[in-house]
């Protein structure tokens, strides 16, 4: 990206060390999106590397939905909520992913995915890469195909692109 962008991006993410647990430096995107020009920028370049070739753009809770509904409104497809589960109302699919300690559990709605549809995947912080796998194969089990995977912010040293193998994974911004 340009360094005008990086820039943009990188004066608005908060670093909050220790939470939501010691050792865990949180990236807080408050700032980006509580500043207009920021997040219009983002959502403008997010819609230039991902538009053309999607039916669908999936966000991933929560703050991949403040990513995803956006995109999706200006590519001018539809948006899916990848949610943790017991949100939605059934039916539902669903699957389990480990974590560095347990395990989670994320759902979808099948009544927002039309089986061929292109899925692009956007979740603001990618680390292990543990939830967007998941969040792949629960939509491709559904018989979507999911065409790109987009991220504000990657962390480098959690190696979270391996887990992400054989599709286009884009990242704004690194640390
Ligand atoms: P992972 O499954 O490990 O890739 O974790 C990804 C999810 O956890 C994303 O939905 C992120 O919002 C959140 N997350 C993980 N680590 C961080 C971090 N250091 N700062 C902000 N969000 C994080």
């Amino acid at each position: 990206i340009s360094t005008g962008l990086h820039d943009l991006i990188s004066e608005r993410v908060r670093d909050v060390p220790d939470f939501p647990e010691p050792g865990v430096m949180f990236r807080d995107i408050t700032p980006l999106l509580a500043d207009g020009t920021a997040f219009s920028a983002v959502v403008g370049h997010l819609a230039d590397v991902f538009g053309g070739e999607v039916d669908l753009v999936a966000g991933i809770e929560a703050r991949g939905f403040l990513l995803a509904a956006p995109l999706a409104a200006v590519l001018g497809v539809g948006v899916v909520a990848v949610r943790k589960a017991g949100k939605l109302p059934p039916p539902t699919r669903r699957t389990a992913y480990d974590l560095e300690y347990g395990s989670a559990e994320i759902e979808v709605s099948p009544a927002g995915l039309r089986p061929g549809a292109r899925v692009v995947l956007i979740d603001d912080v990618l680390a292990t890469g543990g939830t967007a796998a998941a969040a792949c194969r629960l939509l491709e089990d559904a018989g979507t195909t999911v065409t790109g995977i987009g991220f504000l912010i990657e962390l480098l040293a959690l190696g979270g692109r391996d887990r992400l193998p054989d599709r286009p994974l884009h990242a704004l911004v690194s640390y």
